[in-house]
């Protein structure tokens, strides 16, 4: 099926990685680098895009980011000192060439290249007043309403019309941005998705760099400068780097799965360590549903900084009770469900020298269809646990992000069709406990926890308090898709 629709199957949300960097001599291989250290974000594609003397110089490729940008003639080929890279996470059905990333496109005011991470919530009810002004989409992606928006705006500069561009979309966007002068980066006015700046350091010396996580400045030895600022859009050119704020100012709402899950746990996002907060967010999980257990297991791998801060809290031994194979993708990644079964087993197996006649507490990160659950508590039993108990280092996942998280539609989430009790049958634990939202804030360092008047958080997929505007849902009901075209 090849589709131009949109909107297509229920799942359109991407996550992603995005990467810049400006004024190094060996710009594609350092955000080669850099989109390797950010592949977790994303496996479905990557892409580079270089500018050099008078021309922008791509390279794309579905799969991973070794399999496209490990020879030497291609990065060889992208000559320039400046450069931007992405990795996408789309869902099936939309992962085509034509959705690879960065886009370019020759504006009236010059080429221009764009990375995005995020998703836009009004991008359906844009593309469609787009169209109907003539506008011709080369790809499904929401990103792609940006340069449309930049093309139609009313002159002016590169940096003018991006602005004007943004400030009609609504949602949540990281963004890395490729012009023959500069490198651009802007987050949304809420900072839903990260952002970094960074600089390089020793002999290759002073280029600015801008990456969505900072083990992506690690593995180019970048030091942190600071994150980009919700709101704020930073111009990295010849004469350093200028910050602009085109937005109102709105309340920072960074979103929290990224600590959760989301995120590397060796980055530092928003000031925080990922580690340390999975290890704390571990600890509070301990002190609200402990059980007498004789064993803590983590689900390799999310889930042991946190299986780590629940053994310390609660004094049972941590154990690796539970073994990964590395050499296999994230299961979320397998479109069926047949196949997605299939995948755990592929990808851990039970330890049962460690687990067989003990009772083991089994620590995950969340519970979003409840497959993996299911099939882990059935190897652990299967290897001998005499009581399997699950903890979860999250509030149930209840309701879908359509901020660049990819969840499936609420229907097939477990927390939105069962309540606690009905999802430890159905996963088949003698126990199972979510940390509560309260808590979760605790670990974040809001000691009185969630602030209801103004969360400090995103954490809509736990609450269902949408901070931005979904206008795409109310599109979606009142009008048919304009450009549904199967082939
Ligand atoms: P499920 O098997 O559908 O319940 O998925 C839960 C597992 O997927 C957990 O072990 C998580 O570590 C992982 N996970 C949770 N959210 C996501 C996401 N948005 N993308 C990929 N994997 C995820």
């Amino acid at each position: 099926m090849f589709t131009t629709d949109p909107f297509d199957d229920d799942t359109l949300h991407e996550e992603c990685g995005v990467f810049g960097v400006f004024g190094h001599g060996q710009a594609a291989a350092v955000t080669a680098l850099g989109l390797h250290a950010l592949q977790h974000r994303g496996q479905e594609s990557a892409g580079i895009v270089t500018f050099d003397r008078d021309q922008f110089l791509p390279h794309h490729g579905l799969g991973h980011v070794s399999e496209h940008f490990s020879r030497r003639e291609v990065i060889d080929r992208l000559t320039g000192r400046a450069g931007i890279g992405h990795v996408r996470y789309a869902t099936s059905g939309v992962t085509v060439m034509r959705n690879v990333q960065p886009l370019f496109v020759e504006l009236e005011c010059g080429g221009f290249a764009l990375a995005h991470n995020g998703n836009l919530t009004n991008a359906l009810m844009l593309r469609r007043q787009l169209v109907r002004r003539g506008c011709l989409f080369q790809s499904t992606t929401d990103t792609e309403v940006i340069v449309h928006l930049m093309a139609t705006a009313r002159g002016g500069s590169v940096i003018d019309r991006m602005v004007e561009a943004l400030r009609q979309v609504e949602g949540a966007f990281s963004l890395v941005a490729l012009t023959p002068e500069a490198v651009i980066g802007v987050r949304d006015p809420l900072g839903v998705r990260p952002l970094v700046l960074g600089r390089t350091t020793g002999s290759a010396g002073g280029a600015y760099v801008l990456a969505s996580e900072t083990c992506a400045l690690d593995i180019i030895s970048a030091e942190r400068i600071r994150d980009v600022e919700p709101g704020e859009m930073l111009v990295l050119d010849q004469s350093g780097v200028h910050s602009l704020r085109p937005f109102q100012p709105r309340p920072r709402r960074f979103c929290i799965f990224e600590y959760i899950y989301f995120a590397r746990p060796d980055s530092i996002m928003e000031g925080r360590s990922v580690y340390a907060s999975r290890q704390r967010i571990g600890r509070e999980l301990a002190r609200e549903s402990g059980v007498a257990a004789d064993l803590v297991v983590p689900v390799p791998d999310s889930g042991v900084p946190a299986a780590l801060g629940y053994a310390a809290a609660s004094g049972i031994p941590f154990e690796l009770g539970i073994i990964r194979n590395h050499y296999v993708g994230r299961t979320f990644i397998e479109p069926v469900d047949s196949i997605r079964h299939l995948g755990v087993k592929l990808k851990h197996n039970a330890n049962r020298s460690i687990i067989e006649g003990r009772r083991v507490v089994l620590i995950d990160d969340s519970i979003v269809r409840g497959t993996t659950s299911k099939k882990i508590v059935e190897m652990v039993r299967g290897a001998g646990a005499s009581e399997v108990h699950m903890r979860i280092s999250s509030p149930p996942t209840s309701h879908s992000c359509f901020y660049g998280i990819d969840t499936p539609e609420e229907g097939k989430l477990l927390a939105h069709k069962m309540t606690v009790d009905e999802m430890a049958t159905y996963i088949g634990a003698d126990s199972l406990a979510f940390l509560t939202i309260d808590g979760l804030y605790r670990a974040m360092g809001c000691p009185d926890g969630r602030n209801n008047e103004a969360p400090q958080f995103c954490d809509a997929c736990f609450t269902g308090d949408y901070p931005i505007a979904l206008t795409d849902r109310d599109a979606q009901t009142n009008e048919a898709p304009l450009f549904a075209i199967r082939a």
